[in-house]
């Protein structure tokens, strides 16, 4: 049977679509479970908007029937399913009003390309069965409504009729049945690997790809060029269309040897004012806002790390506890860390400013000494970004979970948690169920702390550099 799901992940990749057929994907993520979870709560918040019956919970025959009945009487439904042949749909929401309108939701802030297919299969097959949809609409959230009191789902939806765009899509089901009853498809790495999301197989896929490959280089219309022209392997890429970056991600890959730019890693240190605060912040965001003062997906400052560095190393953390917005304690408790004078460095510093303005927006008496923070943020990643320093190991990637081990032999391997989308899934566990919060408490405290701790072991690395 093509379900949608199915069908979507055809569209994306034919081997994708095989391997889902057979149970053979990888278990998903708990940072993924939680975007899950994310959407089926804004879906409940959706059905508050329409007055349907709900079908969710029936099994597969008890729903096709129950909606064929409730169709009969032109009701609007939930989760109503279809099946046509070996094709079958459930949908959102599916509305009779003078005509039969099609509601797709999704948790996203907009109306992505990929949403219009996902219609266009569902009224592909409503039509098989003489159901007419005459609107199709991609119901999403206002990412700029904030929660006051009690959530406002008139201003939290957002609503797009789509109907000319899913009438333009072709559908075609026979293609996809036959990847199904098939044998395995070929691997045909692609950009289709990344969209519409990161496919579950990369790492399977990818890792067939020679260990110095052209995929590490960072322009991607350079690389897939090549890749496509038959060139994957460093050693072959020509200087012709390089970057002066990806010249040396080259360059390195085929030498073995790290490749430092003295003169600029002295410039960006000279910058540096003592005593150093690093600084990180851990955040998690939920589509439906929970907090008064905040958005869909605002990134919700729940915990960080600081170490002062001068003649001595002193740490510093914070993690939230308990149901209550956890950006009240965790500002108070910042103010009497981060003071006098001395440069924050930071590891990607768009990430902590806009969680730091964000800050200073929702509780605006914070706002002098957080401006003042902002102020005095140096990016550690700068150095690495234009890949002044660039050790062949970092394959490509300038990420602090590449840098770190690289410069120094210190990692993340050891670690429960191995990065920030793991850690933000790992702490909404702990606010659903509060017997997790001692096991988790300690893994997100020692994950943060070596964000922290990691950027003072590469800024004393780059001084012996200079
Ligand atoms: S990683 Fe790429 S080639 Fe492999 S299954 Fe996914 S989309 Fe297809």
């Amino acid at each position: 049977m093509l379900t949608k799901s199915k069908y979507l992940k055809g569209l994306q990749c034919s081997r994708l679509l095989w391997k889902a057929e057979k149970k053979e994907l990888p278990e998903i993520s708990l940072a993924d479970q939680h975007r899950f979870n994310q959407g089926a709560l804004f879906e409940k918040e959706v059905h508050k908007l329409f007055k349907g019956v709900n079908l969710s919970e029936l099994e597969f025959k008890e729903n096709i029937d129950k909606t064929k009945e409730l169709v009969d009487n032109k009701k609007t439904i939930f989760e109503a399913g279809f099946q046509y042949n070996d094709l079958y749909v459930r949908s959102d929401i599916l509305e009779y009003d003078d005509g039969w309108n099609l509601y797709e939701i999704k948790s996203t802030t907009s109306v992505k390309k990929h949403h219009i297919p996902d219609l266009a299969f569902q009224k592909y097959v409503l039509k098989k069965l003489g159901i007419e949809v005459k609107k199709c609409f991609v119901l999403f959230l206002n990412k700029e409504y904030v929660k006051k009191g009690k959530i406002d789902v008139k201003q939290l939806v957002s609503k797009e009729e789509v109907t000319e765009k899913v009438n333009e899509v072709e559908i075609e089901p026979d293609k996809y049945l036959e990847v199904l009853k098939g044998s395995l498809p070929d691997m045909i790495i692609s950009p289709n690997c990344n969209k519409p999301y990161p496919c579950p197989l990369k790492k399977e896929c990818w890792g067939t790809l020679p260990k110095d490959n052209v995929l590490q280089l960072r322009k991607w219309q350079v690389y897939w060029k090549l890749f496509n022209s038959g060139i994957i392997e460093m050693k072959d890429v020509p200087d012709e269309g390089l970057t002066r970056t990806d010249m040396r991600i080259r360059n390195a890959a085929i030498s073995g040897k790290v490749f430092v730019s003295k003169d600029k890693i002295k410039e960006f240190l000279d910058k540096l004012v003592f005593p150093l605060y690093h600084f990180d912040f851990e955040t998690f965001d939920t589509a439906v806002p929970i907090y008064d003062n905040s958005r869909p997906y605002q990134k919700i400052a729940f915990q960080y790390s600081l170490h002062i560095q001068s003649d001595k190393l002193e740490h510093f953390e914070y993690l939230a506890d308990g149901k209550k917005d956890p950006r009240i304690g965790l500002l108070k408790k910042l103010k009497n860390e981060i003071k006098g004078k001395g440069s924050v460095v930071v590891f990607n510093k768009s990430f902590e400013i806009s969680v730091f303005k964000k800050l200073a927006e929702d509780f605006p008496s914070e706002k002098p000494w957080i401006d003042d923070v902002i102020s005095r943020i140096i990016d550690l990643a700068d150095v690495f970004k234009v890949y002044d320093y660039y050790n062949p190991k970092q394959k490509g990637s300038y990420s602090i979970k590449k840098v770190l081990p690289a410069i120094t032999g210190k990692g993340y391997s050891e670690l429960e948690i191995g990065d920030g989308a793991e850690a933000s899934a790992r702490y909404f566990c702990t606010y659903i169920d509060k017997s997790l919060k001692k096991d988790i408490s300690k893994e997100l405290l020692e994950y943060c702390c070596l964000d922290t701790e990691g950027m003072v072991l590469v800024v004393d690395e780059l001084e012996k550099l200079k």
